[in-house]
Formats: C-alpha cells, structure tokens, sequence
C-alpha cells in the first residue's frame, strides 16, 4: 500500500531531480525517508515542502535540496566510509547520511535537539549515527580523521580544527559567511586545501563557545 506520506516524499524527490539532484542513491534515501517525522506536529502539512522548517530552540530542519545537495557532492568525491557532521539538529540529514555512509558521526551543542533526534534514528533503524553533545568547532578529534565533513550551520570563518580532522583526500562542505553566505568545499591535498564555492545559502549559525 502506497501511504500519502511515500506520495509526497515522490513528488518532492522528482522536484530534486529536476533542480539537479542526479545521484539515484541519493535520491532513493530522500524518498524512503519520512520527513515528517523530524517535525513538529503542527507543521506536518509542509513536511514534504522543500524549504526549511523551525525545529524549536531557533533552529531549522535544512532544505530537502540542500540536504541532498551536500550528500551527493560528498558521494561525488567517493566518499563512502565515514562522516562527521556538524549541528545534528533533528536528526534528518543524519538519516539521509547513515543510509548512504557506513559510519555517521553527529556533534550538536543543544542537548534537547540532541536526544530528540537520536529518539527518531532508532524509531527508523538507523544504529550508524553516533552522537556527541558538544561544541561543533572543535569537531571530534578522537574519532578522527574523515573522509567527508558536512556542516549544517554557518561558520563566519573557516574552522581550522575540522580541516585538520579531514583524511588525506577528504573534502569538508560548509557554508561561510553571516548575512551572505556561500556553500563552500574544500579538499585536502596533503597539508593543503583547495576550496571552491557551491551556491549561495542560508543556514542558522554555527554558535560559538558553551553548549546547552
Ligand atoms: N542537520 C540539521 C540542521 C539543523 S540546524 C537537520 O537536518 O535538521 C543547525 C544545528 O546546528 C542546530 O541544531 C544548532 O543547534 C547546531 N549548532 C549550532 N552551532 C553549533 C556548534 N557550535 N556545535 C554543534 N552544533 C551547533
């Protein structure tokens, strides 16, 4: 039986296919992936939209395109192993990222986020994803290096320890910026980095310092 939310999660997955999605895996685990169970009960009705949505605690659930998005230039550079992602948020591009990596490591700094959307990976069988409660800047040293970085909160600067956690080969994407901000990647090359930019976004801020 073909359920309203797999017909949405349909249409919204042929959206980002035409707006340059092409990565069929990626695309499969947009469509498998109940969106709506990362939201708010009151804004079910837009789960299946391809915009951002407020998640409570002045944070949002990325834009489906964005998600997939970074997934697949992660994929695009053959990474396949393991990834560190930066603001777990709810839990969603985690989702999408535990389907396609063989390890998913999350660092959030609220902890209700946190704990919210560790609830919702296992409600989907996703055991992949660790987690950490902590300051997103400093990365996860002890788990290092990755061979992919995805950063789900804009940096207004480069964060120098979560280039040095990338593999040899590794590629990190973040936004950068404050008001304007641009989606960059950037890849090792031995102790150098090639950056280049992606497309122009908006993201909540990778905060600074304490953790809550
Ligand atoms: N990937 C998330 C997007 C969440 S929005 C999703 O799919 O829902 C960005 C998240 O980054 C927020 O949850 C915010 O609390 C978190 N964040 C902001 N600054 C951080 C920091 N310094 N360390 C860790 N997480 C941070």
């Amino acid at each position: 039986m073909i359920t309203n939310y797999q017909r949405s999660a349909g249409s919204l997955v042929k959206l980002l296919a035409q707006e340059g999605i092409s990565d069929e895996q990626v695309l499969e685990a947009m469509a498998k992936t109940p969106r709506h169970l990362f939201i708010d009960d009151v804004l079910q009705h837009k789960a299946y939209q391809n915009t951002a949505l407020p998640i409570g605690q002045g944070q949002t659930i990325s834009q489906p395109y964005i998600v997939a998005l970074m997934t697949q230039i992660l994929r695009q550079h053959g990474v396949r192993d393991k990834v560190l992602e930066i603001g777990t948020g709810s839990g969603y591009q985690s989702a999408i990222l535990a389907q396609l990596f063989d390890k998913v490591y999350s660092v959030e700094r609220i902890k209700a986020l946190q704990w919210q959307a560790k609830r919702r990976l296992h409600k989907l069988d996703l055991y992949n994803v660790t987690m950490k409660h902590g300051d997103g800047w400093k990365g996860w040293t002890s788990q290092a290096p990755f061979q992919g970085i995805i950063v789900t909160a804009a940096a207004t600067s480069v964060p120098q320890q979560l280039l040095e956690q990338l593999d040899e080969g590794g590629v990190m994407i973040i936004p950068i910026g404050d008001a304007e901000q641009k989606l960059m990647l950037y890849t090792r090359c031995e102790n150098e980095f090639k950056q280049q930019v992606i497309a122009d976004v908006r993201f909540v801020p990778l905060v600074p310092g304490d953790i809550i």
